[in-house]
């Protein structure tokens, strides 16, 4: 069996990283001149943790590929973490949205374009109504809400290592069995300890244990775990998951916000899964800030007799809503999408060059003989530095290697092909070509080769 040489690694990491400092003197003058201005040189705290010295500044992209301010064209996996998992600037989305733009942007009011959004969400996840937020993190954040008010329970339910976005009860995980905030998790109005428990995915018994007392009021869980590589369900888990929830009057909250690259209805319509909510972001509207939330009629049923209407407290002292949710551009961004992009041909390309990717990675994890895993989930593939696929976020957040995971990231991205940050996983996206794929192959190839030994 290879083993990774440590001290090839950090040799191999240094000149990497010097190397990206030689290649890109554009993004480093940019990133210089951006910290007079910008809180640590970047608009969003999260684009500083790539791996580089320094941020890559993009000048402009198209379908599968990126160019940088330094000229360097690029073939992107990372696909904004998913949010143009439809490709960049989809031709049929800037068409409809250049059509539309001239229209007006947004009104406080609906638009018949809603209609059709409404109608198709509908036909693709199989809950009959819908409303619209501004990112995936408010829909989760408003359907806890909904969830709290309907059940009159306090606590939520989530599972260790998840992420969903900046929602305040999910940044927890368990420290030997106890729930604990994660380490980084700044300014929380609340301890999470108050507010969530926490098991791990694929536990039924545990998950028994946790809603069994009656104060959870919803599981907010992703179909398949996405944050901490990939971690799939076992078999039977849904059917547990689901007879479980119900049995203990619990909302079932499906985050399908990166697991729609499952298919055009997400893990749930290629599963069946019959979730209350179902909530979605990112791509919805090619990369055009949208999300949506779905309820079943069960759910309506319940807000209807719980939640204030028109005539009684002002509706925008729910907690639940936004200025610009479901704005009329967002709504024409998100019908072209799932009308011309997100189509059951481009997932059927794309999920087949996601098994081609995969393949080729576990083509040369087994040459070398690596303790590495690589597993797919539709159009979405991640290796992940443990022997054997994890069950659940404990078994994967043991396997992180940070320096490896760095030194992956970085020789890719000097070689010029981009992964998802803060972990290796690749997106296929409706331009994405099996050239483009076979490219990294070789580039993982060659770089497992330069630190094993
Ligand atoms: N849900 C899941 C499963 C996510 O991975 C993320 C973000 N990575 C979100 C929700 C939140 O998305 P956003 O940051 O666009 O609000």
């Amino acid at each position: 069996m290879a083993t990774v040489n440590r001290s090839k690694l950090n040799e191999h990491l240094m000149a990497e990283q010097q190397q990206f400092i030689d290649d890109h003197p554009q993004s480093k003058a940019l990133y210089e001149k951006a910290k007079i201005s910008l809180l640590d040189g970047v608009p969003m705290p999260w684009m500083t943790e790539w791996p580089s010295p320094f941020p890559l500044f993009i000048k402009e992209a198209s379908g599968a590929h990126f160019m940088d301010v330094d000229g360097h064209e690029y073939i992107d996996f990372c696909l904004g973490d998913t949010g143009a998992m439809t490709g960049h600037a989809p031709e049929l989305s800037v068409k409809e949205i250049q059509d539309a733009i001239t229209k007006g942007f947004t009104f406080m009011c609906p638009t018949e374009n809603s209609l059709w959004v409404g109608e198709e969400l509908a036909r693709r996840f199989g809950l009959p109504y819908w409303q619209l937020a501004m990112t995936a993190t408010d829909a989760n954040r408003f359907c806890i809400r909904l969830a709290r008010h309907v059940t009159g329970r306090p606590k939520i339910l989530v599972f260790n290592y998840c992420y969903h976005g900046t929602v305040d009860e999910a940044h927890i995980i368990l420290v030997d069995g106890k729930a604990t905030p994660r380490t980084n998790n700044i300014g929380a109005p609340v301890n999470p300890k108050v507010t969530t428990k926490v098991v791990e995915f694929n536990d039924i018994d545990a998950l028994e244990n946790a809603l069994t007392p009656g104060d959870v009021a919803c599981v907010l869980a992703e179909p398949a775990m996405t944050n901490i590589g990939i971690v799939h369900p076992g078999p039977g888990y849904h059917d547990a998951l689901r007879e479980i929830t119900r049995k203990t009057g619990t909302i079932l909250i499906i985050d399908e916000t990166h697991t729609i690259c499952c298919g055009t209805g997400g893990y749930t319509k290629v599963h069946n899964l019959k979730p209350d909510i179902l909530t979605i972001g990112k791509p919805i509207a090619s990369g055009f800030p949208a999300a949506a939330y779905g309820l079943s009629s069960e759910m309506v049923d319940l807000i209807h007799a719980h939640v204030p209407q028109k005539d009684s407290s002002a509706s925008d002292e729910t907690g639940i809503g936004g200025t610009l949710a479901g704005n009329a551009l967002a709504i024409v961004a998100i019908k072209a999408t799932l009308q011309s992009v997100l189509t059951e041909e481009a997932y059927e390309n794309m999920i087949a060059l996601a098994t081609r990717f995969t393949e080729g990675v576990a083509g040369v994890i087994k040459e070398f003989d690596l303790p590495w895993n690589i597993t797919s989930l539709g159009c979405r593939t991640e290796y992940w530095f443990s022997k054997h696929q994890a069950h659940n976020g404990s078994e994967a957040a043991a396997a992180v290697d940070d320096r490896l995971d760095q030194y992956m990231h970085l020789a890719a991205m000097n070689r010029r092909i981009l992964m998802t940050p803060f972990h290796n996983m690749a997106l296929m996206s409706p331009k994405t070509t099996e050239q483009d794929v076979d490219d990294h192959t070789k580039v993982f190839r060659d770089s497992v080769m330069s630190i094993i030994s």
